[in-house]
């Protein structure tokens, strides 16, 4: 990605940063900008619109907030009318709100300006009250915004800068219509900044609308896909994946691996498939109860149930990240959902590993992601399996061992595991 674009050795002040901010900088502990943040301060200052691939956790945040400080400190604000917000960040839930605001506070604290966070799920009054006094910069989920819209408490016409943080979720989250009713709402001349960490072609089409001549930045997710996880592809027909997978699960006994789907009909049958043959499976996405989602991720996490099936989407919500083994059933439309996916993978510092069951019409797809993450990604051959004789698709090449760092250390801590120790069978499960 583009980290060759950034500098070890930068230093905030080189950014264009002023006084205030970087006195908030150092208050904060920071020393260094991270890449996303010597890509794009400079860009928002300079005013312009902004296209940013960062995930959490890269620190984009404060890429955003300082520079769009900045901007409307140094600008010289209309005479200041309650309730009427000069920047306004959009955000999918309550916890990144809060969470925005906090970094608003502390890279603020030496400017004068306001901010305000409002979301749902708590008592409105207390943000009506806010908006009768002054307000800079609005961190806002966007269904209690149209809430006060509709409430006449905040008024839009005056933002100067929009900021949609983690769009990728907002559209996941099925956010599209507030928030083209909120863009309906704003100045027709703004900046805009897009953060968000996968590009769907959702995204592109609602970017394509909104931003103007959009300078683009892109800094790895902290998990780098070409650093710490061992990736791995088998080529195989599409009718032999789920007795492969099957495979796979018991003779390397893995116990806990997160499978991908790209369709929730297909994670429903490859769990059902994975039931009938001996191995425990849950399938999660869009169409579970929120209730059925939770159960079957408590029990993924504490080991006791070990594989679920998920969708891109269902998956995107749930905290499960730092698993040994997240396998691609499916190649995802999306090169960058793949990045996403293994990401997953990796405990603390150690790699983990994510494989791909590859059929010949995805090979186009996996072109893209290996341009995407600049490597080629090891052909592994399944030594050892024998597809059932009933299936009528063409064998797939399957002779030779997969990679050789197959955990035995896991394989004897699944051997210890109660309730999980099924031999592993010799033959493809039917
Ligand atoms: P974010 O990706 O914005 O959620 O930020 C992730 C974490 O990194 C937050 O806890 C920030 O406080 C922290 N952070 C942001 N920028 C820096 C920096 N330049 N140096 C050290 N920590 C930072």
């Amino acid at each position: 990605m583009n980290n060759d674009k950034t500098d070890a050795h930068a230093n905030f002040a080189t950014l264009g940063l002023a006084a205030p901010f970087l006195a908030a900088i150092a208050d904060a502990g920071y020393t260094v900008p991270t890449p996303i943040q010597q890509q794009a301060i400079p860009l928002v200052l300079a005013g312009r619109d902004l296209l940013a691939a960062a995930q959490t956790g890269t620190g984009k945040t404060a890429a955003f907030t300082l520079p769009a400080l900045q901007l409307l400190s140094a600008r010289a604000a209309h005479p200041h009318k309650a309730g009427r917000p000069r920047a306004l960040v959009l955000t999918p839930t309550r916890e990144l709100a809060a969470q925005v605001a906090e970094s608003v506070h502390t890279y603020g604290h030496h400017t004068p300006l306001v901010p305000v966070v409002v979301f749902g799920g708590v008592n409105i009054n207390p943000q009506i009250a806010a908006f009768k006094k002054r307000v800079d910069i609005l961190v806002a989920t966007p269904g209690r915004l149209l809430d006060h819209v509709r409430q006449r408490t905040v008024d839009l016409s005056g933002v100067e800068i929009l900021v949609l943080d983690e769009a990728d979720r907002m559209l996941d989250m099925g956010f599209i219509h507030d928030i083209r009713k909120i863009l309906a709402l704003l100045p027709k001349v703004r900046q805009n900044l897009l953060f968000s960490a996968t590009f769907s072609d959702d995204i592109r089409t609602l970017a394509a609308g909104l931003l103007h001549d959009p300078a683009q930045v892109e800094v790895a997710p902290r998990n780098t896909a070409a650093e710490l996880v061992e990736q791995s592809v088998y080529l195989i027909g599409q009718k032999q994946k789920r007795e492969l997978l099957a495979w796979l699960i018991q003779e390397r006994q893995w116990f806990q691996a997160l499978v991908f789907t790209r369709t929730k009909h297909g994670a429903n049958k490859l769990a059902e498939y994975l039931a009938r043959h001996g191995i425990e499976a849950v399938a999660i996405h869009g169409n579970k109860s929120q209730s059925a989602r939770t159960r079957a991720l408590t029990s993924f996490k504490d080991g006791s149930l070990p594989v679920l099936v998920a969708t891109d989407i269902a998956a995107r919500g749930l905290d499960i990240e730092q698993l040994p083994q997240v396998v691609n059933f499916e190649l995802p439309n999306v090169p960058e959902d793949y990045v996403h996916r293994i990401g997953r993978t990796g405990r603390a510092g150690a790699a983990g590993h994510a494989i791909s069951l590859v059929d010949p019409e995805e090979i186009k797809l996996l072109a893209a992601i290996e341009r995407l993450i600049r490597r080629k990604i090891a052909r592994a051959e399944a030594q050892g399996f024998v597809p059932s004789a009933a299936d009528p698709s063409p064998a797939p090449a399957v002779t030779h061992p997969p990679t050789s760092k197959r955990g035995d250390g896991r394989r004897r801590e699944q051997a210890g595991r109660s309730g999980r120790g099924r031999p592993a069978r010799k033959n493809a499960p039917r």
